[in-house]
């Protein structure tokens, strides 16, 4: 039986046609039913319709942003999220082992891969998928307007990244379950490895372990960018290699309070400012989220890139038959 999918799509987003997602689709129009949406709310709300019409599938097609859309239509209910993966990060997709913009991949994980459950954290009741963070990550992304990403391009980082580097950073506190309080000024949550593209932060986060990892910086103007920087160059923090500026704890719950005015972002869009005498509550959400995922995920090392190459495997058969012989 051929299954046919509904996808939920905004016609008008830019990203369909630069990653080549439209010319994609054009060739597979057989296996979606387009979903036209006009709003993030509009495409929550279609997501869990359709999920609540008993669709065992529901397709999002977008970046990270549209995916937790549709995921807070999907979350608690029976339906998969399908993930076409046509942002300019694609930082979830990519934790799934689905990858950026690999369409067959994301179609054959709809057809023939596995359903996997994933945790779904909040910040103050707003869900994330892939990560929040408190501090001057999250002053960047907000200042990075969408004007000055079109004239500057990612160049437009570096700049807003100098001009907050050189700003105050309030202290921020944590307080865990079990009473311990941790402070620095910048604070990164992540449910997965992944913090933008295929750069870790996290050398041993997982989405489905229940538990939150998490990075707290103590440190002043650029040296916070350098601490991000070299756990990244390390392919992941873990307790053995930060340095003595960062800590690392994983929990299920927290809350975290400032000494001033701090900004936060959830999955690299600014989300709210935390002031002085007020509490951000973090918490893992009762239902999971299921999403189809690929049986075997894209190589992304150089390594695992050449191992997955066709002339590797057919060497390996190769010397297999050889050795048999
Ligand atoms: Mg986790």
């Amino acid at each position: 039986m051929h299954l046919t999918v509904p996808l939920l799509i905004n016609p008008k987003a830019g990203s369909l046609f630069r990653s080549g997602l439209k010319s994609w689709l054009d060739e597979h129009r057989d296996d979606f039913i387009l979903v036209p949406t006009k709003s993030a709310e509009d495409l929550t709300a279609k997501a869990r319709e359709l999920a609540e019409a008993g669709e065992p599938v529901i397709a999002a097609a977008g970046g990270d942003g549209t995916l937790m859309n549709a995921a807070q239509g999907l979350v608690g209910t029976q339906a998969a999220l399908g993930i076409l993966p046509c942002g300019t990060m694609n930082v979830f997709s990519r934790e799934l082992g689905i990858g950026s913009r690999r369409f067959d991949i994301a179609l054959d994980a709809i057809r023939n891969g596995d359903r996997q459950d994933v945790d779904i954290f909040t910040v103050n009741d707003q869900p994330f998928l892939q990560m929040a963070g408190f501090g001057p990550d999250a002053s960047i992304v907000k200042l990075i307007t969408p004007k000055l990403k079109r004239n500057m391009g990612a160049a437009a980082h570096i700049v807003t990244g100098l001009k907050v580097a050189v700003q105050h950073h309030p202290l921020i506190t944590i307080t865990l379950p079990n009473g311990e309080e941790v402070s620095g000024t910048q604070l990164i949550m992540g449910n997965g490895k992944r913090y933008g593209g295929e750069a870790h932060l996290f050398a041993n986060a997982r989405y489905d372990d229940g538990m939150l990892d998490a990075a707290i910086i103590h440190q002043e103007s650029m040296p916070i960018l350098f601490e991000i920087l070299g756990c990244m160059l390390q392919r992941g923090a873990t307790r053995s290699n930060v340095s003595q500026f960062t800590q690392l704890r994983t929990f299920e719950s927290c809350t975290i309070t400032a000494e001033g005015k701090v900004d936060y972002q959830l999955d690299g869009d600014y989300a709210g400012t935390l002031h002085p005498g007020e509490i951000a509550v973090i918490r893992r959400m009762p239902n999971k989220l299921k999403v189809c995922i690929p049986r075997t995920p894209i190589p992304v090392t150089p390594f695992e890139q050449i191992m997955a190459h066709p002339m590797v495997a057919a060497w390996k058969s190769f010397i297999r038959r050889a050795k048999d012989f």
